[in-house]
């Protein structure tokens, strides 16, 4: 099954000025906001991303007004905003799908989720999840020793489930045994045949019947970026031999009882249904047989996997998916049914470890553009009669330039500029006179690129006239802290600028962030058409102030779907610290910030390092009182240099 190329995609006119004016509708269908974004962004009239952050129920805000606000209140970008009812609004909408699905199929068991810590551990996050699961019960997953301390302590209600997964020693089965005394119901999931030894000699020494799950290795294998960790060689779960093994080890130990739940994970997001499906059938099948050996089954897990549209072009491709989460609880539900019924056993409550799914949607980074690159295209003055023959050729070229011969413009000047590249390395032509003949020519590909965009057809070999011209923005962030997985996995996150929607976005740009690394860029944008190696974006406008320097007017960008996964896999890549964070709630009348997450001042940040910031200021201050001894530095130069070094101390570790 070859699933890593869109399917059906034919292409499309690209949106265009050509009609004469730039319109929402237009910003609409460029960034594609509806395909990732509905229910929770959109565009307004005024060009600017809104945010709804209750979906359909609920009020909007304008995404640029909140920033802008938070600004005021000193709360520097880069900046993550955090919608809290976004993830009241997944967590109510995966179980509303799930509950569709039990009454459609008629179904007689229930649907009981559990959020995976690993997708986001943050305390308020987490504190958020379990609030706004209480009336579905919905519980926790956690895949190591310190998730499983933040699992126990959080969950409030008696009776939800934690589940227990990763490797686990003598000290976290203890743990998760004797919390089962506290009304939690921790299912250990056993993993390894270590742990099933583990498991069945803690049990008897604490004299504690557990409830425990096995994890099964199926052989169905996920496709996509995350699919090397499944199938039979996974690095996770229990053969099928191995699980009879258990069986008879739990059996022997008067244990069989505790055997309650079957777990598979095949991967992170899926994108493709059939693989969904596949994996049910196969683990339905297991859980029966499970059943029929004398386990007590009740549970079944269908692990993570329930992906997303980061695209949004509802296809299989590794950054969309092709179902919904109505199809996904269908698929299993359904399965599930038919399976249980068959082999006449008791169907199982359904548990899914959805993380992306429920995370994703409720953080936005917000970043500002601090500069862009440009190409060198101003128009040079031309003499006729003293310059060099090439340049006057160039001019002339520039000066030609039609919609009847773009085409072959092009390439004349592209030639001559070549000519004036090698004429210069023969010591032909002055430093000046090739800087006039890149000036022309890239002016040639300015004017030309105007008449390529208004045509309904460009020519192939004009094609990378666009990415020739595109700009670097260098942004106000860091790659490897933000969203890491655009760099270690090659993930594609939504991608636009937050405000000026109403107007043509006539640059097209890569973004470069602040880390001194050449891996620190983003290149790679969603499309319709595959992936799209140059984002459009607005040209940076001057702000004239009256007597000031001339500055530039504030362009932010929004780095959408950044929920799960991406703060934690951050890294301190150049010491760029954790980004601020802001925590936003919707009221009746608008919204109110809930909390305000400080990131991190490169004091916080030198400290992980082991250097410790007073000893680094006393260093600085012996180094002046020796150069102020020498005669070398003024009072009031070292002085100022003090304060400046006291004062980055205390401050955020990105520009400001
Ligand atoms: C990572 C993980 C998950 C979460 O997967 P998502 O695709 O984010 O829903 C669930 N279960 C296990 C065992 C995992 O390792």
């Amino acid at each position: 099954m070859v699933s890593q190329v869109k399917k059906d995609r034919r292409r499309q006119d690209r949106p265009t000025s050509a009609k004469g004016f730039w319109t929402i509708e237009d910003s609409e269908e460029l960034y594609r906001i509806r395909g990732w974004g509905d229910p929770y962004f959109a565009i307004n009239a005024a060009g600017r991303v809104t945010v709804s952050p209750q979906g359909d129920r609920g009020g909007s805000l304008d995404l640029y007004d909140l920033v802008s606000g938070l600004q005021k209140r000193n709360i520097e970008l880069p900046l993550l905003v955090r919608f809290s009812d976004i993830l009241e609004d997944r967590i109510e909408r995966l179980n509303a799908c799930f509950a569709k699905a039990i009454a459609r199929y008629n179904y007689p068991g229930t649907y009981r989720g559990v959020f995976p810590v690993k997708c986001n551990q943050q305390r308020h996050v987490i504190e958020d999840i379990v609030r706004f699961g209480e009336p579905y019960k919905f519980g926790l997953e956690a895949g190591s020793k310190p998730e499983l301390l933040i699992a126990l302590a959080s969950l409030q209600k008696p009776g939800t489930l934690v589940i227990c997964n990763g490797y686990k020693d003598r000290g976290y089965i203890e743990t998760a045994m004797l919390a089962t005394r506290l009304g939690q119901v921790p299912i250990i999931v056993l993993e390894q045949p270590e742990e099933v030894l583990l498991a069945i000699e803690v049990s008897r020494e604490l004299n504690i019947v557990p409830v425990l799950g096995v994890r099964v290795r199926l052989h169905c294998k996920g496709i996509g970026q995350w699919s090397e960790t499944t199938g039979d060689r996974a690095k996770f779960g229990l053969n099928v031999p191995e699980i009879v093994w258990t069986i008879e080890q739990l059996k022997a130990a008067n244990l069989l009882d505790s055997l309650q739940l079957l777990h598979y994970h095949v991967g992170s997001q899926l994108s493709s249904i059939d693989t969904i499906k596949e994996a049910i059938r196969e683990a339905s099948q297991i859980y029966a047989e499970l059943a029929k050996l004398g386990a007590n089954m009740n549970y079944l897990d269908v692990g993570g996997g329930l992906a997303i549209d980061y695209d949004g072009s509802k296809t299989n491709f590794h950054a969309s998916k092709n179902y919904n989460i109505q199809n996904y609880a269908n698929d299993i539900v359904a399965e599930v049914k038919e399976a249980c019924e068959e082999k006449a056993v008791n169907f199982p409550t359904l548990i899914s470890e959805s993380g992306r799914a429920i995370a994703s949607h409720h953080s936005v980074l917000i970043l500002n553009v601090l500069a862009t690159s440009d190409v060198p295209a101003d128009l040079p003055s031309v003499d006729r009669e003293k310059d060099h023959l090439l340049i006057r050729n160039l001019y002339e070229t520039y000066a030609s330039i039609s919609a009847e011969n773009y085409q072959e413009t092009y390439h004349d000047a592209l030639q001559f500029k070549e000519e004036a590249t090698s004429l210069f390395s023969f010591g032909y032509l002055s430093m000046t006179e090739r800087a006039k003949a890149e000036q022309l020519y890239w002016a040639c590909c300015k004017k030309i690129r105007e008449i390529a965009r208004q045509q309904d057809y460009v020519p192939d070999d004009l094609e990378s006239l666009e990415k020739d011209l595109s700009l670097i923005y260098y942004a106000n962030f860091s790659v490897f802290q933000s969203i890491p997985d655009s760099w270690g996995v090659d993930q594609l996150f939504p991608i636009l600028p937050i405000h000026r929607l109403n107007e043509e976005p006539t640059e097209r740009g890569t973004l470069a962030d602040l880390t001194c690394d050449s891996e620190g860029k983003v290149d790679r944008f969603i499309d319709l058409l595959d992936v799209k190696s140059i984002l459009e974006l607005h040209p940076l406008r001057d702000r004239a102030e009256a007597g000031q320097l001339p500055e530039k007017e504030p362009y932010y960008l929004g780095i959408f779907l950044v929920g799960a996964y991406q703060e934690i896999m951050g890294n301190l890549h150049n010491l760029f610290g954790d980004t601020n964070v802001v925590h936003i709630q919707m009221t009746p009348n608008g919204y109110e910030i809930e909390h305000v997450v400080k990131g991190d001042t490169m004091h916080e940040v030198l400290g992980y390092v082991q250097y410790d910031a007073d000893d680094l200021l006393e260093n600085i201050r012996k180094h002046s009182e020796r150069a102020l001894k020498e005669g070398k530095i003024h009072l009031d130069e070292s002085q100022l240099l003090l304060q400046h070094y006291e004062r980055s101390l205390r401050s955020y570790t990105y520009l400001s």
